[in-house]
């Protein structure tokens, strides 16, 4: 179910630091054709189908929902799709269905507004240099004895 990239909705993140796809693929997969020929400006797509783990993350974060996936025929027959549209706060799936039926689900994703995550957690923040030993972090003056006291189930 690998991805494939819409070449006339794909700009090549153009004006932007990074290709979104190209950061954000865990499998790094996800390459910008520099001399893609007939737009003029790069373009992504995925360098290795086979080895795509059907994540959606470039999906999710493409700014111009030019990316979509192709899924197994046996998984999701012909002509279906399962696309998802990410919003700051939500998520929009949109699910189509070979007969043309489209069923919308909308969620979530947060709790906070985005950006305001303290990503230390009121904990110090770790000290790189110490990166190469073990337990660089939990050592660091982050960790905590357990306490049986704070366990939500006891
Ligand atoms: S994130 Fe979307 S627009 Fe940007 S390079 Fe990838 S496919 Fe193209
Ligand atoms: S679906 Fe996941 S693994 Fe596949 S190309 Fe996109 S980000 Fe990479």
């Amino acid at each position: 179910m690998p991805t494939f990239v819409l070449t006339d909705q794909c700009d090549g993140c153009r004006g932007q630091d990074k290709a979104a796809c190209v950061y954000i693929c865990p499998h790094d997969l996800m390459k910008l054709d520099k001399d893609a020929s007939d737009s003029g400006w790069p373009q992504a797509f995925n360098q290795e189908p086979e080895q795509c783990w059907e994540c959606y993350c470039c999906v999710k974060i493409c700014p111009r929902q030019a990316i979509e996936c192709r899924h197994y025929a046996d998984i999701v027959p012909m002509g279906a799709s399962v696309q998802p549209v990410r919003n700051t706060d939500s998520i929009t799936w949109t699910i189509k269905f070979r007969n043309d039926r489209v069923k919308q689900f909308k969620f979530p994703i947060r709790t906070t507004p985005e950006g305001s995550i303290d990503p230390y957690g009121n904990k110090p923040k770790a000290d790189m240099t110490k990166i190469g030993e073990p337990g660089y972090f939990t050592t660091g003056g982050a960790h905590k004895p357990g306490d049986v006291s704070e366990l939500i189930r006891k």
